[in-house]
């Protein structure tokens, strides 16, 4: 299995998955001609996409998800609570609905959703698999929980969410509602709480680990990789950081 971002923070999220010839996306917050130019650098066309998974609803995850599946005939998972969300004229054909707790196939790749605190409607994030080797992805999360830390645990890959350092946000520049609402029990993920969070899961077949959705204003990447790196004990040169701009290349697990 192979992955890659096509972009990561709060201005558009984008990854796909690929296991032999089958090629899943998560999530398409960008344009149609900007989703089309990220998967041609990746040397993909939107045809070689099987399937979008969707997290949630906002926009940065979901903005970009109903234009790319109608033009190309992708079909669209996920929960009802987020489908509320995909504009009146999209297709019902192709349309999947999800349980957050069920996993589900497409094509060569098992997708297992699991829910988590967000302040969306039925947010989910997930693990893709060939059964064998597992990739988990979560880039939306308030609160680490048990059930989290569960489906995370063993993993090959792990693309997680350090969203903000709590003393940039804190002294920065967001109202203090926002930075609330970002801090609090169904906001983001802050860095020192990414590293806790990885620190206890099983990470005995670990080879990658990439700090996620960023933001800008709030945080550095040498934040982020510092707290990942504390919690792994490895070297900073061994973490990855998925860039809004061009996330990151191909990755092989
Ligand atoms: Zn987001
Ligand atoms: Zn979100």
């Amino acid at each position: 299995m192979r992955f890659t971002s096509l972009g990561s923070g709060s201005s558009g999220n984008g990854l796909v998955v690929e296991c032999g010839t089958t090629r899943v996306m998560m999530d398409c917050g960008f344009t149609l001609t900007a989703t089309k130019s990220k998967l041609e650098s990746r040397g993909l066309a939107p045809s070689d996409i099987a399937g979008i998974c969707v997290t949630h609803e906002h926009d940065d995850h979901i903005g970009g998800v109903a234009r790319f599946a109608k033009r190309y005939a992708i079909p669209v998972y996920m929960t009802r609570g987020t489908a509320q969300w995909l504009p009146e004229d999209f297709p019902a054909a192709l349309v999947r609905y999800i349980d957050s707790h069920t996993p589900f196939a497409i094509g060569a790749i098992a997708v297992e959703p699991f829910p988590v605190p967000h302040d969306a409607r039925e947010p989910v994030q997930f693990v893709f698999t060939d059964g064998d080797t597992r990739i988990g992805v979560l880039t939306d999360l308030g609160t680490p929980t048990s059930h989290v830390q569960e489906k995370l645990s063993g993993c090959h890959a792990l693309v997680i969410e350090c969203n903000h350092d709590l003393d940039m946000l804190m002294t920065g520049p967001y109202p203090l509602g926002l930075k609330q609402r970002v801090s609090g029990r169904f906001g983001h993920l802050d860095n020192a709480a990414a590293g806790h969070l990885v620190e206890s899961l099983d990470r005995s077949k670990l080879r990658h680990l990439i700090a996620a959705h960023l933001s800008q204003q709030n945080n550095k990447p040498e934040l982020a990789v510092k707290a990942l790196c504390e919690a792994v004990n490895c070297e900073p040169e061994w973490i990855g950081v998925a860039a809004q701009e061009d996330g990151f290349a191909w990755r092989d697990v």
